[in-house]
């Protein structure tokens, strides 16, 4: 058996010492006689597991008591819909900065709920760069400023955060812990745990006291954050495999030495991709330099006739998952905290050859 680089956007690769782990403990939990998947979540063992879990995640990101931190099942496109139903208010507004696919994403979702008043939009530049900051148009009446920091399918990353006096929310599924963050800047940040933390169908929620108790009363009740809060995630029965995965995933970040040793590490992978692809013309990434992704590099070949026989043969290569985003086509590779250097480095080498053999 052996495992190859997977490179996909999410689903992703996971750390193979953590489906290790879980491999051998499927059947008989901790000497428990059962598979995790058979606890019940309101057991004293899956109660233990979910306050080692969250205090995982306030250590990693530095997450202080005023923030409520929530598992929730339904993805991050779940919270499209829930951050204006519990956080418009009174207010009948909301300010988004559209930066591309997942941005309009969940603008369109919170139209259904109120009116968006777009910040800024870097759709006059094709989602290669942001205007900058100094022309944003912030509605002072909104409820709140969305943003998302990296655009997973664009390979857009706004580095700078957006100044403003309203609370700010940030869709951070494919960015969160792969970087230390000051937490404390933000009213909400949460992520589709399928791209850096775990397997799909989870969403961590990470809310400051604040923004609670204002959910329209319309509000379905597993998408009431209030209601969450108060029942600790638990207001139905929680994905709990998924949940179990991620906190492995949170962990295994922990003991690999934490935030700062991966931000350094994807760095390196970025850079070494990036500088690759820059050497000519044969591969090309159109993001301006300041707004690259780190996580999410989507690339395509000059001689895009090229492109099937590339993604078939990276795959007989052991390289799996490049095919870029049904939406925008070329390549994409998206390396994770669970993608090592070796996994570039194969790519890079793979990249080369594929180049001078065409
Ligand atoms: C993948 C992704 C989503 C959607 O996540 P789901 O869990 O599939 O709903 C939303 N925003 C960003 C930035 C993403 O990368």
């Amino acid at each position: 058996m052996s495992r190859l680089y997977n490179f996909n956007a999410g689903p992703a690769m996971l750390p193979t010492p953590v489906l290790e782990e879980i491999q051998a403990e499927l059947l008989d939990w901790q000497g428990k006689g059962l598979s995790f998947m058979e606890i019940g979540h309101r057991s004293q063992y899956f109660q233990d597991f979910r306050e080692q879990c969250d205090l995982d995640c306030r250590e990693l990101l530095g997450i202080g008591k005023q923030y409520k931190i929530l598992f929730l099942h339904g993805g991050a496109s779940s919270q499209f819909a829930a951050i204006p139903l519990n956080l418009l208010g009174n207010s009948a507004t909301a300010a988004y900065l559209d930066s591309g696919h997942w941005s309009l994403k969940a603008i369109a979702e919170a139209e259904r709920y109120c009116q968006v008043k777009i910040v800024a939009s870097g759709a006059d530049a094709n989602y290669t760069e942001m205007p900058s900051p100094s022309s944003w148009q912030i509605e002072p009446s909104a409820a709140y400023l969305h943003y998302t920091p990296n655009e997973t399918i664009g390979g857009l990353f706004i580095k700078d955060l957006p100044q403003t006096d309203l609370p700010l929310v940030a869709d951070m599924s494919s960015c969160i812990m792969s970087e230390p963050l000051d937490v404390n800047q933000f009213s909400l940040i949460y992520a589709g745990v399928q791209k850096n933390l775990g397997p799909a169908g989870l969403a961590v929620v990470i809310i400051h006291e604040d923004l609670l108790d204002k959910a329209h009363p319309k509000t379905p009740t597993t998408l009431n954050y209030t209601l969450q809060a108060a029942a600790d995630s638990g207001v139905n029965t929680p994905p709990t495999l998924a949940w179990y995965v991620t906190g492995k995933v949170i962990a295994w970040i922990k003991q690999s030495g934490g935030l700062s040793v991966f931000a350094d590490l994807n760095q390196r992978k970025a850079k070494l991709l990036y500088d690759f692809i820059d050497q000519d013309d044969f591969y090309q990434n159109s993001i301006k330099p300041d707004f690259r992704s780190v996580m999410n590099i989507p690339f395509t070949l000059r001689n895009s006739d090229l492109e099937k026989s590339f993604l078939e043969k990276a795959k007989a290569a052991g390289l799996l998952g490049l095919k870029g985003h049904r939406s925008v086509g070329g390549m994409r590779a998206s390396l994770y905290n669970a993608m090592p250097l070796a996994g570039v480095e194969a790519l890079v080498a793979f990249m080369d050859e594929f180049k001078k053999r065409s």
